[in-house]
């Protein structure tokens, strides 16, 4: 039998990084198995539904990489793969509960079941439902529901006992009967609930692993008694363990921290997010960390998924960025580059010169806009220059040491690292002084900053006019 699995998220906003964790657990888990990712859209509370959050969820699942076998937009032999479009085939799945004895119509009005609640409230009782109409005649909840009156339909849980059920993450799971409610399946709109949905989808989509969050695990026993009631096998169930803050409170639902294209905005890589995502509640059981979508395809498991909750950490992600983008070949990044530059309106220099000065900076920056935004001196003359450095970097007789080496400069024959070196080397010896009094003030007069690639590489790069222009300018500004 081949591995199924699905992603089916709720379109209620945007997607969040906890989402993008379920959906890359089950396209890896389906990839390497060579199984089938589907894509299901759970939009059966109406309420929640945000308008285009369907499209955004599918851009950013394809920019992540996670290309989905079946689904909305793609189709596929299990369609429609939109809840929503799925509507009959629930009625008639609740209708054949209620006629087998598995489910009845509640007439339960919501005044009642809100009296109900306060009063479960006051003795401090979980809230469920006492069940009311559970025991009304066969016949004469038909004709009530014949006569018009409204109805949900609900799920007769058994009143003793207990259920196991195997996770392939948490192991044994036991839940005692008595503790499950009597869950409403269609609402009296004519809706389900999720949980009938989900047991009817994932059956007929022919899903053979539901891979999905630890807030569904107290929901399972509810499936799988439904399951039992439609007289079906059950998939296999593997719950992941929660996301947690640096903290260890639950990961925070605040968009800007957790919406997964806010981090790409902020420019974070997509091979960089896959990666960190994959190791919020996997490890591969040893000292790598670096893997790409393909290596981790290869290697992933649920084996190798914890249980204990797993900690956001934006320095991680940080790291991972940088580690990423240092991987990345210098001339693949030249086009984001060039189109930074672009952007702030600067004179956009030619793609080899650029491709140079992203090998330049490359050790050095975490993030692609680090190239324009730290280093902007690399693509036009500095217009500032960091004041709280000037006394260290700029003391008393630089400017005339660097007129002095301006001198030697321009009357080199090449002008490349090692002739440059050499000049200022020479210099420092002919004025009997340490090369770091050249050294710094001419970094800070060609960059205005006291940080940066190697001095002469840069020099190099930027050649011998924008050198010399720089420095004269250095010397009748600074002083
Ligand atoms: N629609 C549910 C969600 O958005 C899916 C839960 C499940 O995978 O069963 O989390």
């Amino acid at each position: 039998m081949s591995v199924r699995v699905r992603f089916a998220p709720s379109p209620t906003g945007y997607l969040h990084v906890g989402g993008l964790r379920t959906a890359l657990y089950n396209y890896l888990f389906a990839k390497h198995h060579g199984g089938s990712f589907v894509l299901r859209i759970e939009d059966t509370d109406q309420s929640r539904k945000v308008e285009g959050a369907v499209e955004n969820l599918i851009r950013t699942l394809r920019w992540a990489g996670l290309d989905y076998d079946e689904g909305p937009e793609k189709g596929g032999p299990y369609g429609p793969y939109v809840q929503s479009e799925r509507l009959s085939t629930y009625r008639e799945h609740a209708t054949r509960l209620v006629e087998s004895g598995k489910a009845y119509y509640c007439f339960c009005t919501s005044e009642r079941l809100d009296e109900l609640r306060q009063k479960q409230q006051a003795l401090k009782l979980p809230p469920s439902y006492d069940r009311h109409c559970r025991d009304l005649p066969r016949e004469e909840s038909a004709k009530r529901v014949a006569d018009g009156e409204g109805h949900v339909v609900r799920m007769k849980v058994p009143i003793g006992g207990e259920m196991t059920f195997e996770d392939r993450i948490r192991g044994k799971v036991t839940i005692a009967h008595k503790v499950i409610d009597d869950q409403v399946l269609l609402k009296s709109d004519g809706f389900p609930t999720y949980h009938l949905a989900v047991v009817v989808d994932d059956h007929h989509m022919a899903i053979t692993h539901v891979i999905r969050g630890e807030e569904w695990l107290p929901s399972t026993p509810k499936h799988i008694l439904l399951y039992q009631y439609f007289g079906w096998d059950a998939p296999e169930f593997a719950h992941l363990p929660l996301l947690l803050n640096a903290d260890r409170s639950k990961l925070s639902k605040r968009q800007g921290d957790v919406a997964v294209e806010d981090y790409r905005a902020k420019g974070y890589l997509r091979d960089a997010i896959v990666n960190f995502v994959a190791f919020l509640g996997w490890n591969p059981g040893d000292e790598r960390e670096l893997f790409s979508l393909e290596d981790l395809v290869r290697d992933f498991s649920l084996e190798r998924v914890g249980k204990a909750g797993a900690v956001f950490n934006v320095e991680k992600l940080q790291w991972l960025n940088q580690q990423h983008l240092r991987r990345q070949g210098a001339a693949d990044l030249v086009p984001q580059v060039r189109q930074l530059i672009v952007d702030r309106g600067w004179t956009v220099p030619p793609d080899a010169a650029i491709e140079r000065a992203i090998h330049l900076m490359r050790e050095r920056v975490t993030f692609v806009h680090d190239f324009v935004e730290f280093s902007d001196y690399l693509f036009r003359d500095p217009d500032q220059f960091d004041p709280e450095a000037r006394a260290k970097s700029w003391p008393e007789g630089a400017a005339d040491r660097v007129r002095r080496l301006a001198d030697r400069l321009e009357g080199l024959s090449t002008f490349d690292h090692p002739s440059i070196e050499a000049a200022l080397k020479d210099l420092a010896t002919d004025l009997q002084i340490k090369p770091g009094l050249l050294v710094h003030p001419t970094r800070y007069a060609l960059s205005g900053k006291t940080v940066g690639p190697g001095l002469y590489e840069l020099m190099e790069f930027l050649g011998r006019e924008t050198v010399l222009r720089r420095l004269r300018h250095a010397i009748t500004n600074l002083g």
